[in-house]
C-alpha cells in the first residue's frame, strides 16, 4: 500500500484577495522512498508541507497516510497520530535551550510516558546513527548548527515514524554542515528505510533525494526520479 496518498489537494488562503497556494495536487509516496519538494519561492512548498503533515489543513482534497485521513480525527487523535506516525523537522531546528541534546531527543518519549529502559535503548540506538553519542550532555547553544540539525532529526526519529517531514533542514547551515545534515538523512533512510519528505530550494540537498517533485504556482509542474531524465505530469 502506498504510505502517503495526495488526492486533489487545493489550498485557499482567505483574505481580501484569496490567495489559491496550491490546486489540484496528488502524488503517491511509498514506504523508503526519499521524496523532495522543490519550486520558486511562494510556489507553495510550505503550504503542501503543513498540508501534508496535518500542520494545516486543505481547503478541499486528501491526504491519507496508511489508508487513514488525519484531516477527520479529533483533536486527541489528531495528536496522537502525529506522535506516534509523523517527525518532523525544521530549519531552525525548534530545540529547547534549556535542555540538554539527550532531553531534546528524548522529549516525544518523555511526554508518551514510556519506560526508562525503553527510552535509554532508543536514545543510544539515534545518538549512534546520527553520530552524536558524543555531544549528548552538552546543551543546544553549546554544538553547532550541523551537530542541533542531527540533534533535531534523533528527536524526530525516535518515535520511529512512518513519515518524516522536513522544511528547509539544511536552510540556516554552512554547505559543508548542509552536506553532513544530507548524509545523515541518507543514511536513515537507506538503513531503517524511514520514508522522508523534505521541501528545499538547495539543489545540493535536493540531490540526495531518490525522487523529486516541482511544483510551481500552485501546482504539479514536473517530477525526477534519480538517475531518470526529467518528466513533465
Ligand atoms: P513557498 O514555501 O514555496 O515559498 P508558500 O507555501 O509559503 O510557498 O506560499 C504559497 C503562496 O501562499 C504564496 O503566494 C504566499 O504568499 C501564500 N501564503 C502562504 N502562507 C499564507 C498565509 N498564512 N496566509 C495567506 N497567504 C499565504
Ligand atoms: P558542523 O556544523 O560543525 O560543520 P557537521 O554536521 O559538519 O557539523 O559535523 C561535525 C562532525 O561530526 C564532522 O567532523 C563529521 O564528520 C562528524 N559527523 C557528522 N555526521 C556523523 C555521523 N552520522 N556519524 C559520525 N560522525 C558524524
Amino acid at each position: 500500500m502506498e504510505l502517503l496518498q495526495v488526492k486533489a489537494l487545493s489550498k485557499v488562503y482567505p483574505g481580501k484577495v484569496n490567495t489559491q497556494a496550491l490546486t489540484d495536487i496528488h502524488f503517491n509516496i511509498e514506504q523508503g522512498e526519499f521524496v523532495g519538494i522543490m519550486g520558486p519561492s511562494g510556489s507553495g512548498k510550505t503550504t503542501l508541507l503543513n498540508v501534508v503533515s496535518t500542520i494545516d489543513e486543505p481547503s478541499s482534497g486528501e491526504v491519507l497516510v496508511e489508508g487513514i485521513s488525519p484531516h477527520r480525527m479529533n483533536k486527541k487523535e489528531l495528536a496522537r497520530f502525529r506522535r506516534r506516525k509523523l517527525g518532523f523537522v525544521f530549519q531552525d531546528f525548534n530545540l529547547l535551550e534549556t535542555l540538554t541534546v539527550a532531553e531534546n531527543i528524548v522529549l516525544p518519549l518523555t511526554l508518551d510516558n514510556r519506560r526508562l529502559a525503553d527510552i535509554e535503548a532508543s536514545l543510544k540506538r539515534v545518538a549512534d546513527k546520527l553520530g552524536i553519542t558524543d555531544i549528548l550532555k552538552k546543551r543546544t547553544y553549546e554544538i553547532s548548527g550541523g551537530q542541533r540539525q542531527r540533534t533535531a532529526i534523533a528527536r524526530a526519529l525516535i518515535t520511529s515514524p512512518a513519515i518524516i517531514m522536513a522544511d528547509e533542514p539544511t536552510g540556516a547551515l554552512d554547505s559543508g554542515s548542509a552536506r553532513n545534515v544530507m548524509e545523515s538523512l541518507e543514511r536513515v533512510n537507506r538503513e531503517d528505510q524511514t520514508t522522508l519528505m523534505l521541501v528545499t530550494h538547495d539543489p545540493v540537498s535536493a540531490s540526495y533525494c531518490s525522487r523529486i517533485i516541482f511544483i510551481k504556482d500552485g501546482r504539479l509542474a514536473a517530477e525526477i526520479h534519480r538517475g531518470e531524465s526529467r518528466q513533465a505530469f
